[in-house]
């Protein structure tokens, strides 16, 4: 039997079935939502987006960018929902989330070789598997991962920002625009020196939620808490997500001391989140506190901003760089829980392991993608890191093959790493 189960309809498990689907090879997709929900997810829907609606840079230059392009050649399903839902970034690759998750939920329930069986996954199936359960993955299968295959779990925290609604903004305040004259697709608070202080000093006495059961409180850099970063020091912020830079008060004329951005997370474009302000704030206070920012007086939250535990297996050494399993061929891993870290970058593991499994299935040849790609770059990157503190990564020119020949121009050079991925990249379709 040559079935193939996937824990997990998200990001990874998603991509994984497409990709094994397509091939021919039928899969059982398993997902415990809506039946059973994450502390994250609000939907039942596959492939939702937790936090941000922003797949990030969608240029060449930037690695997630090349990423999402090699995964494009690569017929990715996310990527094929991405560009069907994009909504207006600037630079990203932003989505409706709706769209972008109910687009994959049809594209796999109508596919003849997809059954899809919803409830919570307890044991290890019989048969093939891929375990794409997520960094919010149910206790109960973590234990199965703990006991079956006497893997080590770690964790960090994630946290998502805040979403208001449109119509409760003060437009006589806030302006759209995008850095440096690119359009205007953000809409921006400005602040002046005494309201960027007096938001500071409300943002670090806030009251944080509780956050149980975890003895070392570690926080993830990527995706740190707002209030986390306030307290690191007065102008963190004001040089960090508040930063001003590219930014002309179109009623002042001059630039604002710092700027809070917004931006669209609805195709029709009634919901804007707070780029860069997730937080576990208690809800009272992130209302309180986040109503101070000039323009959200008024603004009616649909979605306050959450904490979560994300856990990852320990990869290296027990994953090969297709995410099959060292010691159990049968059993590749897919998305976040491997340590890749991102939606984009969770998506393109599940791309691997669905190509790995597929050749391991049909006795073919595992694709090479190496670390030439940067979608290979990832899986050796958690398979093979070698020091002691091993930690999720996104994607990123420093874990790519560098070139033969030197470029000084950063921007060339990464467009020469880009070219030579896409080349290589082409060979394997
Ligand atoms: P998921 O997309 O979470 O998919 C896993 C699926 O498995 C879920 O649908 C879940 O319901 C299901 N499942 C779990 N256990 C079982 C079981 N036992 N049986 C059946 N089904 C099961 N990345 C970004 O790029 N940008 C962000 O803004 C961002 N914000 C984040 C915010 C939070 C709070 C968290 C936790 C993560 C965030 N991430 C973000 C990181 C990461 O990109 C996402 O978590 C992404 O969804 C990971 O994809 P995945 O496929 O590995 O897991």
């Amino acid at each position: 039997d040559k079935r193939v189960t996937i824990i997990g309809a998200g990001l990874a498990g998603c991509e994984a079935a497409w990709q094994l689907a397509q091939r021919n090879i039928p899969v059982r997709l398993c997902e415990m939502r809506p039946e059973q929900m994450t502390p994250a997810h609000k939907t039942g829907n596959f492939a939702e987006l937790v936090c941000s609606n922003s797949l990030r840079s969608d240029r060449l230059e930037n690695a997630v960018g090349l990423l999402k392009e090699e995964m494009r050649l690569l017929d990715s399903l996310i990527m094929q929902a991405a560009d069907h839902a994009r909504v207006p970034a600037g630079g990203a690759l932003a989505v409706d989330r709706e769209d972008f998750s109910g687009f994959i939920t049809a594209r796999l329930s109508e596919h003849p070789m997809v059954e899809v069986a919803y409830g919570e996954c307890t044991e290890l199936p019989e048969g093939p598997v891929i375990i794409a359960a997520g960094p919010l993955a149910s206790d109960a299968l973590g234990e199965v991962i703990a006991r079956n295959l006497k893997l080590e779990r770690m964790h960090f925290f994630d946290a998502a920002a805040p979403i208001v609604l449109k119509e409760s903004l003060n437009m006589d305040i806030i302006f759209p625009a995008s850095r440096y004259g690119r359009g205007e697709d953000y809409l921006n608070c400005p602040m002046t020196e005494e309201q960027y202080f007096a938001f500071y000093e409300a943002l670090i006495h806030a009251q944080e939620a509780p956050v149980h059961g975890f003895e070392d409180q570690k926080v993830f850099e990527g995706c740190m808490p707002v209030e986390v970063m306030a307290k690191r020091g007065p102008q963190t912020l004001a040089y960090g997500p508040l930063k001003p830079i590219g930014l002309r008060d179109p009623r002042t004329g001059a630039r604002p001391y710092a700027v809070v951005q917004l931006r669209q997370d609805d195709r029709e474009g009634r919901l804007y989140n707070l780029v860069g302000f997730q937080t576990h704030l208690k809800f009272g206070e992130q209302k309180r506190v986040f109503s101070m920012i000039p323009g959200l007086e008024n603004a009616e939250f649909v979605r306050y901003g959450v904490m979560h535990r994300n856990t990852y297996i320990h990869s290296p050494g027990v994953l090969s760089a297709h995410y099959q399993m060292l010691a159990r061929p049968d059993v590749f891993f897919a998305g976040q829980i491997t340590g890749v870290e991102g939606y984009v970058e969770s998506a393109a593991s599940g791309l691997v392991a669905g190509r790995g499994m597929a050749a391991y299935l049909l006795d073919e040849p595992v694709p090479e993608f190496g670390d030439i790609t940067a979608i290979g770059a990832l899986g050796h990157y958690v398979s093979s890191y070698a020091g002691s503190d091993f930690q999720p990564m996104n994607a990123n020119f420093g874990i790519m093959r560098p070139l033969e020949k030197r470029i000084r121009n950063k921007k060339e050079k990464n467009l020469a790493i880009a070219q030579r991925a896409l080349e290589h990249i082409k060979t394997l379709v």
